[in-house]
Order: C-alpha cells, then sequence, then structure tokens
C-alpha cells in the first residue's frame, strides 16, 4: 500500500510527463513479440564473432577506442542529478517522494506496471528465462527509447563490438539451458511490454577508454517490487559467474545506467520486464581489455557455463548429466 502511494504521488507529481504509447498501439516489432508463439523479432544477428587465436585475444586494443558502454538506458548523469534523489546502491526507494523538479529523468514514473500477483512466469513449468543480448537491434528500439537508438553496437575493443559478443554468449547460454529443459527466449533490445518470465539476465559487456579495467559487475533495479528474488538472482551471478570463470569482480563501476537499465525500469518504460520478473543486468567483463576479451572471445564456453549455472542455481535446476 505503501508502495502504491509513493506510486501514485510520483504519477502525480511528475505530470505531465510525455508518456510513450501504450502497448495498444507499440510498435509493430513490440506487438509482435507480444503474440503468444510469436518468432522472434525480425532482428538480423550480429555478426558471429571470430575465433580468436590465443595470442590475438592478448593484442592490445586498438588506438581509437569507442570507450564506455553507450547502453544502458539513460542520458549521462548530470552533476546535479549526482546531487539529487540518486538512491544508494541496492537500496530500495522508500518514504516521501522527492520534489518533482528534484527527479531526474530516469526516476519519472510515466506509467503504472501490472501489480505483481505472483513471481516469475506464474506458471508451474517449464521454467522460462529471457536472456538480453545487450544493444541487439538498437535501430529497432520503440519511440520511448529513441536516445538509445544511435548507440549501435555498444563498447568497441580489439577489433570486436559488444552486441557480437552479447549474442554469442546469451546463444551459447541458451543451449546450455535448453539441455536442461528450460524455455529459453534470446531477446534484443526491445523487450516485450511487461515480459514474464523465471527470470531475465541482460548481457552486456562493458568498455574503458583507458582499455585498463577488467572484471565483471551486476546490479539489480534499486525500485525493485520483488528485491529479495533479484537480489538471489545478482548474487548466483556474482557467485557463479566469478567461479566458473575467474574474473575479477569490478563492483566498484556499477552504474546508475545499470541500476536503472531500461528493461526493467517498468515504472518508466513499456519495453521492460513485468515487475514480477526477477532481473538482473550483467557486464561479463571489458571488451577494451585483453585479458577479459581471451575469455569473452577465446573462451566464451566458459562464460556461457558461468551464465548458465547461475541461472541453474537461481531456479534451483540440477543439470542434465
Ligand atoms: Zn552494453
Amino acid at each position: 500500500m505503501v508502495r502504491a502511494l509513493v506510486l501514485l504521488v510520483l504519477v502525480a507529481a511528475c505530470a505531465p510527463a510525455p508518456g510513450p504509447a501504450p502497448a495498444a498501439s507499440a510498435p509493430p516489432a513490440v506487438r509482435a513479440a507480444l503474440a503468444p508463439g510469436a518468432p522472434p523479432p525480425a532482428v538480423a544477428p550480429p555478426p558471429v564473432v571470430a575465433r580468436a587465436p590465443a595470442d590475438a585475444a592478448a593484442a592490445d586494443p586498438p588506438a581509437a577506442l569507442v570507450g564506455a558502454d553507450p547502453l544502458e538506458g539513460e542520458p549521462a548523469a548530470s552533476a546535479s542529478d549526482d546531487a539529487g534523489a540518486a538512491p544508494a546502491r541496492n537500496e530500495p526507494i522508500q518514504g516521501a517522494a522527492p520534489a518533482a523538479t528534484a527527479l531526474p529523468a530516469w526516476l519519472r514514473a510515466v506509467r503504472e506496471p501490472p501489480p505483481v500477483r505472483f513471481v516469475g512466469s506464474g506458471r508451474p513449468g517449464p521454467k522460462r528465462v529471457g536472456l538480453q543480448v545487450g544493444h541487439w537491434g538498437n535501430e529497432s528500439l520503440p519511440a520511448e527509447l529513441d536516445h538509445l537508438r544511435a548507440s549501435g553496437g555498444g563498447a568497441v575493443g580489439g577489433g570486436y563490438t559488444e552486441v557480437q559478443i552479447n549474442y554469442d554468449l546469451a546463444q551459447r547460454t541458451a543451449a546450455l539451458l535448453r539441455a536442461d529443459g528450460v524455455e529459453v527466449d534470446v531477446l534484443p533490445a526491445a523487450v516485450p511490454v511487461d515480459y514474464e518470465a523465471d527470470a531475465f539476465v541482460a548481457i552486456h559487456a562493458d568498455g574503458d577508454a583507458r582499455g585498463a579495467l577488467r572484471g565483471y559487475k551486476v546490479a539489480r533495479s534499486p525500485m525493485s517490487q520483488i528485491p529479495t528474488w533479484d537480489d538471489a538472482l545478482v548474487g548466483w551471478l556474482y557467485a557463479e559467474y566469478g567461479r566458473l570463470t575467474g574474473l575479477p569482480r569490478d563492483d566498484a563501476h556499477v552504474t546508475r545506467r545499470m541500476q536503472f537499465y531500461y528493461a526493467f525500469n517498468n515504472r518508466r518504460y513499456y519495453a521492460a520486464v513485468a515487475p514480477s520478473t526477477p532481473a538482473a543486468i550483467i557486464e561479463t567483463g571489458f571488451v577494451t581489455s585483453a585479458a577479459d576479451r581471451a575469455l569473452l572471445v577465446g573462451d566464451p564456453d566458459r562464460a556461457a557455463a558461468g551464465l548458465a549455472a547461475s541461472l541453474r542455481g537461481f531456479l534451483g535446476i540440477e543439470p542434465e548429466p
């Protein structure tokens, strides 16, 4: 009830926000994705990642790095944003809503997502998992996300584009999970409106203009309505992806763009998971790090095994022998 009141206050305080089109008039790609049994969206897969010889993965990245992941759903924070109502990491927003004028764009509610009546897909089985390929089909994002359409394939490093790596990892992870009887949707950047699944993981890889950073990190929405579940998913990803890849954690660089990632910011965007869907975003490593590319490009099966093991653990599924 308190949460509903806070939401109502937010909605009221933020009028007249330019609301995106409702689902009924969603773009064709989103409507198609919503139809039962619909085929995957008509988004061309990115080029397959070339198998890198061991020494190629260790080559220095090119001088002209695109660097920082342009992702992740929100315009770069301004200094005033930082002084404003940003919640601490992994803490739900509580108490009175901040004044409307202090609300940064990423916190402005423009819709009321469906209430949480169950957690997950709401069906007995099989388990359903959504793996989002970060940046895949950015150019087809709906109007509400037009600020992301031009962000291309994400971070670039060592001759590789992030979206290639994301796509490759998602497909390999999907194959592992399907072998365990899990129903897997490999999703493009445009997530079906109020997408329901037992788990949703947005797969990204990071970029660092200096080429100095490495490691992986995971985040969930600070506004989650099922924080215990989201925390469990984040915990499994941190534990199993780290255990199976050996990559260092890079928690220090979890950004607000990750926390308020559009695909689970369902108070602001329609092309987002339902509030009942446990959701997280993982930056699987740095495209701009030769050491991380040795895993992401040189040994993607290991990275996929880490993602699949995380989801198995979260869903309580034993791997098939
Ligand atoms: Zn990305």
